[in-house]
């Protein structure tokens, strides 16, 4: 965007929304200039932090009128550089919009403003027993727009699935301005096309969230959590796997091996088991006789892979205490490395045990620490990859360690990303997953929603594509058949 173009958007905005929602000095811009994937950093042109969807609306329009391009952002957290602004965009900051619209606990359903806190939701109906179940370790911080372009999961995913099925229905701002309701607000079910299923994970570039249908439940009769210590990794890996073959749907699982374990003791003196080479969390939830019934086929099972230590939270500030070392070990692990990488891959549960054997040797190999703290049952990996940028060639080694576990994952016949999102940075890695025919279909919808190309352009795909061009023909090799669960006519 030219300076007078700039210069023109931010004076027609100014007497739009008022003069504070919009930022040019140069100074207040650079605080946007990262998510919390710091290594990728763009100042954007422009930032709006306007107050309605209305507003956003009102962004949206100039931006299309002026062919300028924009990125969503809520609370900057994400890990994948989603919200890495445009140089020559409009970044749109959804901090403003943080209502909570509407409860109504006789149908289950919240409406909240893109920019509502993640926790905040679960605060509001908390006295009436109720709950909003997708729980990242950012809960506190990211916001439920984020959460929805992200497809965000967390502890809890093992048992209540991800924030797609939390969310039913959405108001969206496509890039052409149009305000937009899909899927159902109240009603159990839409007919026609899944599209809330389809803007949940599409990461900013089909539009902009400015509503979301929220689905309430009810707080379980019990909640119990359990903290194992293991001799080592392995160990912990074949309880995990134990645990499901044994039937139980716990409502966390989480792992963390000795580096994070110290780091965390370090940062927060959780007093997990000494000398433990990993714990696990697992915490049980629903009807008391049940949550009984399954803590003794946990502990059984943990006794069988030669549990060291197994203690249950007395009491909820024990419970606060033992998730307050899982849920700061991120950043927890800044104190012992100067810098680090925060992968996030897939695996089948099955493979916990080789793969992070795998990744211990590779580590080992390239002479450098990886830390592992994640959602175990799900099988979902959030290797720490430890450097120090200061060190001539640490940096290199780190991406490269993190690279070859992403390759590990997809070996397995797991994913180049759980929770965080492709953003940019994997973009490079969509191709191991997905055929160029697949990558072209996905572009098709991109462009149904988003013909000009303004919504969070260069996030998730490797090559642009302009809309209105042809499909081209299909290749030799793309014989009709599924890649990865996209089907080529
Ligand atoms: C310490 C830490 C722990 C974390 N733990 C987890 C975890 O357990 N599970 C997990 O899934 N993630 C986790 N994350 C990652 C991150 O918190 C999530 O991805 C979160 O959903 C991002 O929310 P945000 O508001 O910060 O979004 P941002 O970072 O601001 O944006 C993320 C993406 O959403 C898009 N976006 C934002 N708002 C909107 C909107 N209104 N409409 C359309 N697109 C929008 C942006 O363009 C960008 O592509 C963690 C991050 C940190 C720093």
């Amino acid at each position: 965007m030219s300076a007078a173009t700039a210069t023109e958007l931010a004076r027609r905005l100014r007497a739009r929304l008022g003069a504070s929602a919009v930022v040019t000095d140069e100074a207040a811009r650079r605080t946007y200039e990262c998510d919390g994937l710091a290594h990728y950093r763009t100042v954007p042109a422009l930032v709006v932090l306007p107050e309605s969807a209305e507003q956003v609306r009102t962004v949206v329009r100039e931006c299309h009128e002026a062919g300028v391009p924009w990125v969503a952002r809520g609370s900057g957290t994400g890990l994948s550089g989603g919200a890495l602004p445009h140089a020559d965009g409009v970044l749109i900051v959804t901090s403003r919009m943080r209502r909570i619209l509407s409860i109504d606990l006789a149908n289950g359903r919240a409406v909240v403003e893109p920019g509502v806190i993640n926790l905040a939701i679960s605060r509001a109906v908390a006295d009436d027993g109720w709950f909003y179940a997708p729980d990242p370790s950012s809960q506190s911080v990211c916001s439920i727009g984020g959460n929805v372009a992200e497809n965000s999961g967390g502890a809890k995913c093992v048992k209540y699935g991800f924030t797609v099925h939390h969310v039913t229905g959405l108001e969206l701002c496509t890039s052409e301005g149009e305000l937009i309701r899909i899927g159902s607000w109240l009603a159990a079910d839409a007919p026609g096309y899944d599209l809330t299923g389809l803007v949940v994970g599409s990461e900013g570039t089909l539009g902009i969230v400015t509503k979301v249908v929220v689905r309430l439940l009810r707080r379980p009769e019990q909640v119990t959590t359990l903290l194992a210590g293991f001799p080592s990794m392995a160990e912990a890996g074949a309880a995990t796997s134990a645990l499901v073959a044994a039937g139980l749907v716990p409502a966390a699982v989480e792992m963390m091996d000795a580096l994070a374990i110290s780091a965390a003791e370090q940062a927060v003196a959780c007093r997990y088991p000494e000398g433990a080479g990993a714990v696990l969390i697992v915490e049980l939830d629903g009807p008391a006789v049940e949550v009984a019934e399954e803590e003794w086929t946990v502990r059984e099972v943990f006794a069988d892979c030669g549990a060291i230590e197994v203690r249950r939270a007395v009491d909820e500030a024990e419970r606060a205490e033992i998730w307050k070392g899982r849920k700061s070990a991120f950043a927890a692990v800044g104190r012992i490395s100067r810098n680090y990488i925060v992968q996030d891959g897939v695996i089948p549960r099955t493979s916990l045990a080789s793969v992070l054997a795998s990744i211990d040797e590779l580590a080992r190999a390239a002479g450098i620490r990886v830390a592992n703290v994640f959602h175990a049952g799900d099988g979902n990996l959030h290797p720490l990859v430890l450097y120090d940028e200061t060190v001539p060639g640490e940096l290199d080694a780190a991406l490269s360690v993190s690279g070859a576990i992403l390759d590990l994952c997809l070996a397995h016949g797991g994913s180049i990303t759980g929770e965080h999102g492709v953003g940019v940075d994997k973009m490079a890695k969509m191709p191991r997953m997905f055929s160029a025919d697949d990558l072209q279909t996905m572009q098709l919808l991109r462009c149904a929603f988003d013909p000009p190309g303004l919504a969070n352009p260069g996030k998730i795909f490797p090559t642009p594509r302009l809309c209105g061009e042809p499909p081209r023909p299909r290749s030799a090799e793309s014989a009709p058949g599924i890649h990865q669960g996209i089907e080529i006519w």
